[in-house]
């Protein structure tokens, strides 16, 4: 399967054809100058299919860079999609449009292939609403459609996986902050596999200083601005002529400013401080959001290729637990990842060359092989009410020393069973009495309860996986023999579904992978995104859903799901 991958910009059309087998690149390159010596991206495409020669292309994936709030995944293009995607024209003017061109014209190329848009935005498409939301009136942000999107999507996804793989676990497991530093430029932190902040916004302007935007300014320039030159003016010194360009008063290119500053020129020594200080400043920012950090990942043309803007980013952050190594950090030109940090360094520093295509191309391939995944199994659907697993210890303390679980009734997944023992949860807004223990005892407290009960409690659960309950929310639990505070245990447990192996193999899935399943059957038909598969010898096929979902979709008796979808994660276990 070979999928080809374009990114149309206004002036160039890079292109790269890959060999989803061996996920290695048959043919790479760029057609310049579109608009002047290349007339249109028609002419462009054609360059390429002479390049192709006898090459067989089975699908297309596009770049595209904005998918406002209608795309947060990956789409197979057809007209509906074409129509939608032209409405997207205002939110990224300098580039979807030109993307747009690109589409149009590969689909008159290939009008028989199956061709996706992959956005740069749905890697963020799960940022929290504290994060997505700007302080902004609240009808006026509804009424422009104002939040923030993101953008590098792929570059983030890709390197912060490959980091991971290269230090033998996955993003899932980390707390990662992500810098694609280069021509644009964003910090993205990725906490548990996830975007829960990143520093581009609604358009590709905010955040870093960049090549030649400006990135963050108080909005207030726009007013003072706004006194000599027109709207148009200011879009175009805020994007073509400020960051490095407008600092250095020379060029967008570090290279030729990093020059100069050797020279001697205070501009140009000015514009890489301003452009390292700032990406320090989203790093400490980044680990306070999601209290701590595990991985600083660098990547983009300057991420890859500047140790020294490197080394300007990472001093002092010793604070942090990184251990530079300026030995190691001068090395890393040709790896695909090198490490930057010292053994000793308790936050790894990495340098991953992205490959946005290669992400581009997978996701491509899930969404051309998506209708060949369903399989005609049924998935029975167990709901869980809001319940607690806990420790020896803790269990001690709430019934009384020397007491032990005592059984109410087995529950499906064998060897578990629901305790008599109840115990009240105290937050700090509201209590909720009588929430069952479910046996055996575990090695650590694990509450699980649902969005609606946080809103009682106060309290603000994250969403995880079971097991990870580190860094999760406290929660005081009282019991009849005493009370516990405890500082972590609190989650919103993920929607899940529990499979024996064989199962697995019918379905075609592996442990860890993220499906969609679709509830059919009832009066609110619901397909339920990012559901973890958890494969056991010891597991009966059931999904789990919390009863707010149930409510969503108006579970009755009877009612079972249906494996429809694969994310990208599926097509390859962990994606590397
Ligand atoms: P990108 O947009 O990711 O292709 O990055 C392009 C930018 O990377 C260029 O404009 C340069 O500023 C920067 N860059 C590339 N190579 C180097 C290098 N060896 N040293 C410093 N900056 C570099």
């Amino acid at each position: 399967m070979n999928i080809l991958v374009f990114n149309c910009g206004s002036s160039s059309l890079k292109y790269q054809l890959i060999d989803m087998q061996s996920e290695t690149s048959l043919l790479k390159g760029q057609v310049e100058k579109i608009g002047q010596t290349v007339k249109t991206h028609q002419e462009a495409i054609a360059i390429v299919v002479d390049q192709l020669k006898e090459k067989p292309v089975h699908g297309v994936g596009h770049r595209v860079v904005h998918g406002g709030s209608v795309f947060t995944k990956p789409v197979v293009i057809n007209a509906s999609v074409l129509e939608e995607l032209q409405a997207l024209n205002f939110l990224a003017p300098l580039h979807n449009p030109y993307n747009l061109q690109g589409i149009q014209a590969a689909l008159r190329t290939w009008p028989k292939l199956k061709q996706v848009a992959v956005f740069d935005t749905s890697f963020h498409a799960g940022l929290p609403r504290r994060a997505k939301y700007y302080g902004l009136n609240k009808e006026v942000a509804e009424e422009f459609k104002i939040q923030k999107f993101g953008f590098h999507g792929p570059s983030h996804n890709y390197v912060s996986d490959r980091a991971s793989e290269f230090l033998g676990v996955t993003a899932k497991d980390l707390k990662i902050i992500s810098l694609h530093l280069g021509n644009g430029a964003s910090a993205c932190a990725v906490e548990y596999g996830k975007s829960v902040e990143t520093s581009m916004g609604m358009t590709p302007l905010e955040g870093l200083l960049m090549g030649t935007r400006s990135g963050d300014i108080d909005p207030g320039v726009i007013f003072a601005l706004a006194k000599k030159y027109d709207l148009d003016d200011i879009e175009n010194i805020l994007n073509k002529k400020s960051g490095l360009l407008g600092l250095s008063g020379l060029s967008n290119d570090l290279r030729d400013i990093q020059d100069q500053a050797e020279q001697g020129n205070d501009d140009c020594r000015l514009a890489i401080n301003a452009f390292a200080h700032r990406v320090r400043k989203y790093i400490g920012a980044y680990a306070a959001v999601m209290g701590g950090v595990d991985l600083i990942v660098f990547t983009g043309g300057i991420g890859e290729n500047s140790a020294s803007m490197r080394r300007r980013v990472l001093q002092r952050l010793d604070f942090l637990g990184v251990d530079f190594d300026e030995d190691l950090n001068n090395e890393s030109h040709d790896k695909q990842v090198q490490m930057i940090s010292s053994n000793r360094s308790r936050t790894k520093v990495l340098v991953v060359k992205t490959n946005e295509e290669l992400m581009i191309a997978k996701e491509t391939n899930v969404m051309i092989n998506k209708a060949e995944v369903s399989a005609d199994l049924v998935i029975p659907i167990a709901v869980s009410a809001r319940h607690l697993h806990l420790d020896k210890e803790t269990f001690a303390k709430l019934f009384g020393e020397g007491k032990e679980p005592t059984k109410y009734k087995d529950i499906s997944q064998p060897g578990q069973y629901a305790c008599h023992e109840k115990v009240n949860l105290i937050g700090p807004r509201g209590v909720i009495k009588g929430v069952r223990l479910l046996g055996p005892l575990r090695p650590a407290n694990q509450i699980e309860i649902s969005r609606t009960d946080e809103y009682k409690l106060g309290v603000d659960a994250p969403i995880r996986d079971s097991g990870k309950v580190k860094d999760s929310a406290p929660i005081t639990l009282e019991g009849p023999a005493g009370t516990v505070h405890l500082k972590e245990g609190l989650i919103c447990a993920r929607r899940h579904i529990h499979m024996h192996p064989n199962d697995a193999n019918k379905l075609n899935v592996k442990d860890k992978d993220v499906v969609e399943i679709a509830i059919k059957g009832g009066p609110r038909d619901l397909t339920f995104g990012d559901v973890l598969v958890r494969v056991k010898d010891s597991y009966v096929l059931e999904m789990h859903i919390d009863t707010d979902e149930a409510n969503a979709c108006e579970l009755n008796k009877g009612m079972a799901g249906d494996l429809i979808y694969q994310s990208v994660e599926t097509a390859k276990g962990h994606f590397v």
